[in-house]
């Protein structure tokens, strides 16, 4: 994981789960199942410990007796940003959730559990408990970039006034500590903030 993806973690409050095991019963990834078979035959970690523990639904139909709910709020999302492929969409239920939504495996859980909601962006079922928190993170996280991009544009202004090369060197060197910190959200889409 990233510096960013860290710090989130570091900080989260665990407490807010309010243990309904939804993130358990009924998931999906950004991959479909094929690639993630794919990326298991290559012992692609990730995959392989997504795949170890979760089961393909027959459907999403079947998925959708699961959770109604939680499907066709994943299925909005998709069609919002123009993802929705049906035929790529599979959810997945896991084999260790108990019918009293508590895990069978719990101390010995993947990483990817220990690290669900890995970031603020992580799509959770509605009334997840970490669902109002996960939006001021995002809110924040948004803030500490557009911040950055008001640094740049002074510094920017700053440059065109100077012609001193030791003043233009310290310029360089904090715009680029600068740009770091966009990039550390450059996959949640940071340039668009
Ligand atoms: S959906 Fe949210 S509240 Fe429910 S078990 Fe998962 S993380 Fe916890
Ligand atoms: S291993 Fe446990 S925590 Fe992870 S998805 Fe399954 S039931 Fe949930």
């Amino acid at each position: 994981m990233g510096i960013y993806e860290d710090n989130y973690l570091a900080k989260r409050p665990q407490e807010l789960c309010n243990m309904c095991g939804r993130c358990c019963r009924v998931v999906t990834t950004s991959k479909s199942y094929e690639e993630l078979k794919a990326l298991q035959a290559q012992n692609d970690e990730g995959a392989c410990e997504f795949l170890k523990i979760f089961v393909p639904y027959p459907s999403i139909e079947a998925a959708r007796t699961v959770d109604k709910e939680l499907v066709d709020n994943v299925i909005n999302l998709l069609k919002e940003d123009g993802n929705y492929d049906e035929n790529r969409l599979t959810f997945y239920g896991c084999k260790y959730l108990l019918d009293n939504n508590m895990c069978s495996i719990y101390e010995q859980r993947p990483t990817l559990c220990v690290h669900c909601p890995a970031t603020p962006w992580s799509i959770v079922p509605p009334g997840c408990g970490f669902e109002g928190w996960l939006f001021l993170e995002r809110e924040k996280a948004k803030q500490t970039v557009r911040k950055a991009k008001e640094d740049l544009l002074e510094l920017k202004l700053l440059k065109s006034k100077s012609s001193d090369p030791e003043v233009l060197k310290k310029i360089a060197s904090v715009e680029h500590k600068i740009q770091h910190t966009i990039d550390l959200y450059k996959k949640y889409g940071s340039y668009d903030w």
